[in-house]
């Protein structure tokens, strides 16, 4: 039975390139891999995954969109720049990498440069440039990102890249895929006609968080994007956003990731620091489902023991979670799934068993965040690879012998799984399991 709840998602870069890096990570107990696609393609990416899955089937890949991220284009030489400097943006000055930083700025806007660290204003906008007074300075480096956190414009969600990248996505088969500022639930919309995979809402811009609940509505998962948060807004608001954020989805029954700078420092250390361990403890405590670790694993020095380190930290932080308030018990899922929760710590059962279709029976059983462990069986495997992706939940494949329906095989094989004489409790919700006819009966059994 597992001991950790909180799911890890690791994302995979150079670090996993030498010889056995990628299978040692697989090993070290993630329960998903990011795959990045801000700065490479999906068939850039496809041997990683193959390797990964040649190594692990079973496990789930996100896969993450660029979206309209600006950068700098190519510098010839890294450039310093100082307080009260002029700078242009584009012809005639530093190369920017994408022209639609041109519409999206108007005078007296701010820019910031470098995750936050250089800080412009726009002082005039032209066609083809915009000039810029320095406010915070620092080095101007090829390929930076640039932050418009005043970007009023209408322009696109999705960006010519990401489309390209959605249609040859198929060589990842990812199971999850996650778009990248999402300022509204249009731009959700805009990506559902693009593929039929659920959608991770990377929550990174203030307009999401003006939005906030009709975009945890449109999605399937949702992440506090910490990174570009902390310079769309304040980064003082960050902790208290952060909590917000967590609060919401969990109502909503979406899981949560909190994302970035987990434990950062371990990219060249082999401690966190104080302060890191305590952030990823209190993102449990908040109610996060997932932690994501981003350079720790994909360029750091270490990532197995980054990994290794997060587990420790969620095993030992999980048994101060209280119960949850969960989702509205108005409805009738969540009334059963919160009953089962709470009969399974009433009678100290072992575990909670699950026949689940599309998962969502399961999902809503973590919402409650019941003690005992939940076992999820499945007939489906993307079911069970997606169920990587909710708290506390162990996903199994459901090998249905001929002539035994779903709730059957799922009590021999939770009875192959537990341990002898143990006893479960059993959540069958016949609505979140019907295939074709709608069958009539719920059941929770003991
Ligand atoms: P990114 O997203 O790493 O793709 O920028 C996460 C974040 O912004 O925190
Ligand atoms: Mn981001």
């Amino acid at each position: 039975m597992p001991a950790r709840r909180t799911k890890i998602i690791a994302t995979i870069g150079p670090a996993q390139d030498p010889e056995g890096a990628l299978e040692r990570l697989l090993d070290s107990g993630v329960d998903v891999l990011r795959v990045n696609l801000s700065h490479a393609s999906p068939s850039a990416q496809a041997a990683r995954v193959k390797r990964a899955r040649a190594h692990r089937p079973d496990i789930a890949i996100l896969a993450d969109l660029a979206g309209p991220k600006l950068r700098l284009g190519d510098l010839p030489e890294d450039t310093p720049i100082r307080e009260g400097d002029t700078v242009v943006l584009g012809a005639g000055g530093v190369p920017v990498g994408d022209t639609s930083l041109f519409e999206r700025v108007r005078p007296g806007d701010p820019i910031f440069i470098a995750d936050g660290t250089l800080d412009l204003i726009s002082t005039e906008v032209r066609s083809d440039r915009v000039v810029c007074r320095v406010r915070v300075g620092g080095t101007l480096r090829s390929r930076k990102g640039i932050n418009l956190p005043l970007d009023a414009s209408s322009l696109p969600a999705v960006t010519d890249k990401d489309r390209a990248d959605l249609a040859e996505l198929e060589v990842l088969s990812p199971d999850f895929v996650a778009v990248s500022y999402v300022r509204h639930e249009r731009d959700l919309a805009e990506v559902r006609r693009l593929t039929s995979l659920p959608l991770v809402a990377k929550i990174e811009k203030q307009q999401a968080l003006e939005r906030l609940e009709a975009i945890v509505d449109a999605a399937d998962v949702i992440m506090v994007a910490r990174g570009d948060l902390g310079v769309e807004i304040p980064i003082e608001r960050v902790p208290a956003t952060q909590k917000r954020i967590i609060r919401v989805a969990n109502r909503a029954g979406r899981p949560v990731i909190t994302a970035t700078q987990m434990l950062v420092s371990m990219v060249t250390n082999s401690l966190p620091t104080r302060a890191e361990v305590t952030d990823v403890a209190n993102a449990v405590l908040d109610g996060t489902d997932l932690v994501m670790l981003s350079e720790e694993t994909a360029v750091g020095h270490d990532p197995v023991g980054v990994v290794q380190m997060m587990g420790r930290l969620l095993a030992e932080t999980e048994p101060l979670l209280q119960p949850h308030e969960g989702p509205p018990r108005s409805l009738e899922g969540n009334a059963l799934a919160y009953a089962a929760a709470r009969l399974a710590d009433d009678l100290d059962a072992a575990a909670i068993v699950v026949p689940t279709r599309t998962g969502i029976s399961a999902q809503r059983l973590a919402a409650f965040r019941p003690h005992r462990p939940i076992l999820a069986y499945s007939r489906v495997p993307e079911t069970t690879r997606r169920l990587h992706f909710v708290w506390g939940v162990t996903s199994i494949d459901l090998h249905v012998p001929a002539g035994l329906d779903s709730l059957n095989a799922t009590l021999e094989a939770a009875r192959r799984d537990l341990p002898p004489g143990s006893r479960a409790v059993l959540l069958d919700i016949a609505a979140d399991n019907a295939v074709g006819v709608p069958s009539l009966v719920n059941a929770i059994r003991f």
